[in-house]
């Protein structure tokens, strides 16, 4: 099947695809259930499941069947006309979600676009001011488009793209006073993940959820969760807000939303769309076309009916147990810490050489900032693939003392 050796295809990728990326030294070539395959046929135990997308596992019949049938049909209308599997994949987010109105995105950097757009409208409306604040947290991430880089706390990706848009002010994310010290009758919103993901796998605690809520309930602003990572049952919930109740008026979501095919969201309840975003305000070519409704539907249909976040409810404290074992094993490791099936554990220095040997073992494990490895698995894994895990991460520890 394929021509070239790995070694030449990565020859070739570096002379033609911009550097953006320090990529690790595999080709991927397929996916079965928790597995990967690299063009030479080596087998990988996937844990990353290409940064927390591939919910499922891979190459589930009914939803490559999905896909297939709709590309038969058709992939591409435009939203100058409507189609069913938009319709019906909007009905059933919007229940997962607990949201009122949905707009369909090509990536999660560009619902976070909308979520910033939704809020300046819904300012303006308000007051007519058009210099009003939003409150974002440090060691937060957002994505890489102009406005999902402003309210990204991590100088590192910003400061070379300066100026950011304007007015954005960091809090410390999980310090409630950090937040209200910066609310002044410019605030409009206040915009964060649920669970840090690329920051370093840090959940919010219940406290800090439930005041930053009152704060917005009693200074009218939007509180705006971004659930493009820690969503869609990686925590066990559909959304890990749902966990503690602390309903956001809007909200972002992608990665496993389409598992694979490209598409986020961004939501919001009626109330806010009312008063925010109208006919003429926002729009895009590609979001929410059939293909891509057509993913969201099975993925939704799939994650009911197999009762998916029940399923990581019930494993992730063994995952929890597992590196647990792992974190007190090692004094350079210094805590274990996620929801669900997103962990991380903590190291006293970068994790770079510890992923490397795990690659070339067969254990695909990434970074979250430079001391944290991350564990994002695929929603299907279980206890054997827990098991295979952790000995592959002890072994490739021991690789690097
Ligand atoms: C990945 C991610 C984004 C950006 O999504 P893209 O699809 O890469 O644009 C935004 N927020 C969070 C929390 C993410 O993990």
């Amino acid at each position: 099947m394929n021509d070239m050796g790995m070694n030449e295809y990565i020859e070739q990728a570096e002379k033609d695809l911009l550097h953006t990326y320090n990529r690790y030294r595999i080709v991927i070539d397929r996916g079965e259930g928790m597995n990967l395959y690299d063009t030479e046929g080596k087998r990988y135990l996937d844990f990353v499941a290409g940064i927390a997308v591939f919910a499922l596992g891979y190459g589930v019949k009914e939803y490559n069947d999905a896909l297939k049938e709709q590309i038969d049909k058709i992939i591409h209308t435009s939203n100058y006309y409507y189609n069913v599997p938009a319709i019906e994949a909007a009905r059933a987010l919007k229940k997962a979600g607990s949201m009122d109105r949905v707009f369909f995105t090509n990536s999660g950097a560009e619902a976070i676009e909308g979520l910033l757009k939704t809020a300046r409208k819904y300012g303006y409306l308000k007051d007519g001011r058009t210099d009003h604040e939003i409150i974002a947290m440090n060691s937060s991430f957002h994505g890489r488009t102009f406005g999902a880089l402003s309210v990204t706390g991590n100088p590192a990706y910003r400061t070379a793209f300066s100026p950011m848009i304007g007015n954005i002010r960091f809090a410390k994310y999980n310090d409630l006073e950090s937040v209200k010290a910066l609310v002044n009758d410019k605030t409009i919103a206040v915009i964060m993940e649920t669970v840090q993901g690329e920051g370093g796998i840090r959940p919010a605690t219940e406290g800090f959820l439930k005041g930053v809520r009152e704060l917005c309930d009693e200074k009218g602003l939007l509180l705006m969760l971004d659930e493009i990572q820690c969503g869609m049952g990686r925590t066990g919930y559909m959304y890990a807000w749902q966990k503690f109740g602390v309903k956001p008026d809007c909200m972002a979501t992608a990665k496993a939303l389409g598992c694979g095919v490209p598409v986020g969201a961004f939501m919001m309840t009626e109330d806010v769309a009312a008063r925010s975003l109208t006919a003429g305000d926002h729009g895009t070519t590609y979001g929410g076309n059939p293909l891509a409704g057509a993913a969201v539907r099975k993925v939704l249909e799939i994650f009911e009916r197999d009762d998916i976040c029940a399923h990581v409810r019930e494993t992730a404290p063994y995952l929890e147990e597992k590196l647990e074992e792992v974190c007190r094993r090692y004094d350079f490791i210094t805590e274990r810490r996620g929801s669900g099936f997103m962990q991380g554990l903590e190291f006293t220095k970068p994790v770079g050489e510890v992923i490397e040997k795990a690659v070339s073992k067969g254990l695909i494990v990434i970074n979250a900032g430079k001391n944290v490895l991350r564990f994002v698995p695929p929603l299907i894994a279980g206890q054997s693939d827990i098991d295979e895990m952790t000995g592959m991460l002890i072994e490739s520890i021991e690789e690097t003392l």
